[in-house]
């Protein structure tokens, strides 16, 4: 066993120190912009609630165990290539198939990560999984690992899962494309918790109207019980798990300070102007 020993002491460094800087930079990067964008960013504030010092040290603390738990999946990942258990694809890329392995990866995670984070949600689950994430109330882009021991393996589990049936079908992936599946993965994850609405006003309505907001995973702590998606609507959609006032409460979130001040039923009034 001691090229598996010489292969772990090899990647161990590289693995923990793009997960941990995955984390770091995005989540520190977002919090700098909306800082120096301070206006602009408490004018669009979806909850007038405030997370507290106590939040931001839970989610970071949380977080940092999270980036050490997805740091053995990879590693697991890497034994897994090195062994021929999963394939990889070496070679020119091919930028055809490149993107096309893109897409195949971002919309099969957003579906394991809808009836896993469905899963999490039953009543026997709930507890032990996921309240841990739940705790961010408001959340903040720290809290994007926040999770429990247990849901970070669930949501680091689906990279090997979907190697293995990629081996299954034949399909070898492009470690580039994983790598870059990784990086999108966490900059839409802060963007989700970065409790200021980042997408521009109209988008609930426009052409990518599919592609999910801060809006909606903001909505999904504050109530709990819709908006499960992670990339995208359309599950929440089909599965009738959509909240019933996101629309507007984007609107809301995107509108002027007064609008927040004054409420739901300016929202509303917001939605009908803007869809007029
Ligand atoms: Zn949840
Ligand atoms: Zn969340």
């Amino acid at each position: 066993m001691d090229s598996l020993y010489q292969m772990i002491s090899e990647h161990f460094a590289g693995v923990f120190t793009f997960g941990l800087g995955r984390y770091l930079i995005a989540a520190g990067l977002l919090s700098l912009i909306l800082w120096l964008a301070k206006n602009w960013s408490d004018n669009r504030r979806i909850q007038n609630r405030r997370a507290g010092v106590r939040d931001y040290r839970r989610e970071i603390s949380s977080s940092l165990r999270t980036v050490f738990i997805f740091g053995l999946t990879s590693l697991t990942t890497v034994v897994m290539i090195k062994f021929g258990w999963v394939s990889k694809l070496d070679g020119p890329i091919n930028g055809w198939l490149f993107g096309v392995q893109l897409v195949a990866i971002i919309v099969a995670h957003d579906a394991y990560f809808y009836w896993m984070h469905r899963g999490l949600h039953l009543k026997k689950m709930f507890k032990f999984s996921h309240l841990h994430h739940h705790q961010s109330r408001t959340p903040t882009p720290w809290a994007a690992y926040s999770f429990s021991p247990f849901e970070a393996v669930t949501e680091a589990a689906f990279v090997p899962i979907y190697l293995l049936f990629l081996s299954v079908i034949g399909a070898p992936i492009y470690g580039l494309v994983i790598a870059l599946f990784l990086v999108h993965m966490i900059v839409r994850n802060v963007m989700g918790h970065a409790g200021v609405e980042l997408f521009p006003a109209g988008w609930t309505r426009g052409p990518f109207r599919w592609m999910t907001t801060t809006t909606h995973h903001d909505l999904h702590h504050s109530h709990g019980n819709s908006n499960f998606g992670l990339y995208f609507t359309w599950w929440d959609r089909w599965m009738g798990t959509e909240h019933p006032e996101y629309l507007a409460k984007f609107d809301l979130a995107v509108g002027n300070r007064d609008a927040k001040i004054l409420g739901g039923e300016k929202a509303a009034v917001l939605s009908a102007d803007r869809a007029g």
